[in-house]
């Protein structure tokens, strides 16, 4: 057997002679958090990579989310996904507000703008998409529907590092948009993430929001949290964006290989490439239809984890099926069949930069499961 352990996603830590100088530069300056000098050098930097004008980094996604709803003022109801991470729509509860989950689109396993207007009340003030695995959402339908009715739209994007549509970046959409920079992420901070915004009095805002609502040195006009991001983290940050573009070519490399060996494999398949659409690679889902391919997802789960191959079931089980969301209307499975579908045939394949060809074969190999029918 092969010794290999391969998880889903691998941190790529920056060479530590490129981190040890700026580290010792913070020991210099003893300046370790509150807007410090690699906290705005790195929003400097992200804003140009991403090309966002107006970008705030905060402690981590979660925290992301929190203040870009509270930042939005919202009230009652919030249309979401129910095929998200749990901090979608924790994110709304913490806010006060009571999600609404709809179905998915099929081909992107974002919402879909039909169904967010079929669930639209008096009561609804927003609309909470997600990008997930870094597809785009149909942000022409969302929007569209988000004005015939006066409702806000925030993009959870926060596996959409760096993601372009028609040469635009995916992060200019919609009131506000997220990311997350947590390690298991492709671009890291360690633990972090960020609020895009799309004006300077919106990104004021979130930083006060994130600095306990203080506005001068003796005034605090909104009761905001501590949602900072310090120094070494913010360094660490910087190093890794230098970074990005590489490790991302091995993932593309990685992906590309699964999609030309996995095509013709009856029962499995996966999304689809958008034209247009510059992806980070960071995820690779396939979808096991187990009447046609011959095992359940779990036994091809099972089949890779017996080989030290980790790929994750993200993500199993729905939002809407926690004990937390499980009592809501809008949480009833039947109502939400295809994201349901998606759950429960879903795996994500590892993909990350220290993968190689190798590994990817042996992955394949393992997916295709010859002979044992
Ligand atoms: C990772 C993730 C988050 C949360 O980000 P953290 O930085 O871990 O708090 C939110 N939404 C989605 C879709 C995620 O995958």
């Amino acid at each position: 057997m092969n010794e290999k352990i391969i998880t889903v996603t691998a941190p790529v830590l920056p060479p530590l002679e490129e981190l040890i100088p700026l580290l010792e530069d913070i020991w210099k300056r003893k300046w370790l958090t509150n807007n410090g000098h690699y906290h705005q050098a790195l929003e400097k930097e992200l804003s140009t990579y991403l090309n966002v004008p107006y970008i705030s980094l905060v402690a981590n996604g979660t925290l992301a989310l929190i203040l870009a709803l509270k930042a939005l003022r919202l009230t009652g109801e919030v249309i979401t996904t129910p095929y998200s991470f749990v901090a979608t729509a924790h994110s709304l509860v913490w806010n006060n507000l009571t999600p609404v989950f709809v179905d998915v689109d099929p081909v992107t396993l974002n919402l879909d703008p039909s169904k967010i207007e079929a669930a639209v009340t008096p009561r609804t003030s927003a609309v909470l998409a997600v990008h997930v695995y870094g597809t785009t959402c149909d942000t022409v339908g969302i929007n569209s529907v988000a004005e015939s009715h006066g409702l806000k739209v925030i993009y959870d994007a926060a596996h959409s590092f760096a993601v372009e549509e028609d040469g635009e970046s995916i992060l200019n959409h919609g009131d506000m948009s997220i990311l997350s920079f947590h390690a298991t992420k492709p671009y890291s901070t360690i633990e972090g993430g960020a609020v895009v915004s799309r004006s300077p009095e919106m990104k004021d805002d979130i930083d006060r929001l994130k600095n306990f609502g203080i506005s001068n040195e003796v005034n605090v006009i909104v009761p905001g949290m501590n949602a900072k991001l310090n120094e070494l983290q913010a360094a660490y940050g910087l190093v890794c964006l230098k970074h990005f573009d590489r490790a991302k070519s091995v993932r593309k490399h990685i992906a590309e290989y699964y999609r030309k060996h996995l095509g013709a494999v009856v029962g499995i398949s996966y999304l689809k490439e958008v034209v247009g659409v510059k992806s980070n690679y960071s995820y690779f889902p396939i979808f096991v239809d187990k009447a046609r391919y011959g095992h359940s997802r779990d036994e091809l789960y099972g089949r890779l984890k017996e080989q030290r191959i980790f790929g994750r079931r993200y993500f199993y089980p729905l939002i809407s099926d926690f004990p937390p969301y499980r009592d809501l209307p809008s949480a009833d499975r039947t109502k939400l069949p295809i994201a349901a579908t998606a759950a429960d045939q879903v795996i994500c394949l590892p993909l990350h930069g220290e993968l190689d060809e190798d590994d990817a074969k042996r992955i394949v190999e393992l997916v295709q499961w010859k002979g044992e029918k």
